[in-house]
């Protein structure tokens, strides 16, 4: 699930929390803060990656994710 605001990643960094780091994929993992959508950035790529709570929980294990939002 994304919003108007995630699909317009990384802007405004003030809508994204910083939630877990890859170091050796090189990986971000960031949260909007409106819709809880889980977004993967890897370093040389320029098109952010819309993870679902799964696939967050299986590249990031390190990472403490919010609670899962029921579909509206
Ligand atoms: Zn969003």
């Amino acid at each position: 699930m994304t919003c108007s605001k995630c699909l317009r990643f990384p802007v405004p960094t003030s809508n994204y929390e910083e939630l877990a780091i890859d170091i050796k994929g090189h990986a971000t993992l960031y949260l909007c803060k409106t819709c809880n959508q889980l977004i993967k950035m890897v370093e040389e790529e320029r098109a952010p990656h819309y993870l679902s709570h799964n696939e967050a929980q299986q590249q990031f294990p390190d990472a403490v994710l919010p609670p899962r939002r029921r579909p509206q």
